[in-house]
């Protein structure tokens, strides 16, 4: 079997950033960085998947991807839910 290197894809949701750096301080191999108050992704083959990122934003606004993968089942299926921003009105 051969060696393929995983590669992982970022889901950024921009309108719930609040460039709050937790990300880009967490991230051990400087992927992420802040432009304009929000994060991008600045390097992401040096990303290791170890999802560090997602785990510490406080708003839910980064997720990481092995690329390639089918849909993850399991720890955080239940949470998959975005569709609806936490500005979004109810009445
Ligand atoms: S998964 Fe880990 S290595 Fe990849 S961007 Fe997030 S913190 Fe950095
Ligand atoms: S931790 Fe979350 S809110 Fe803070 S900069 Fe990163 S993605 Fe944005």
């Amino acid at each position: 079997m051969s060696e393929q290197k995983k590669t992982f894809e970022h889901v950024i949701r921009e309108r719930w950033c609040k460039g709050c750096n937790i990300c880009v301080a967490f991230c051990p191999k400087q992927v992420l960085a802040l432009k304009n108050g929000k994060v991008t992704v600045v390097q992401p083959n040096l990303c290791i998947g170890c999802r560090l990122c997602e785990l510490r934003c406080p708003d839910f606004a980064i997720e990481v991807h092995e690329r390639g993968k089918p849909e993850s089942v399991g720890i955080d299926a239940a949470h998959r839910d975005y569709g609806i921003s936490p500005e979004a009105e109810h009445d």
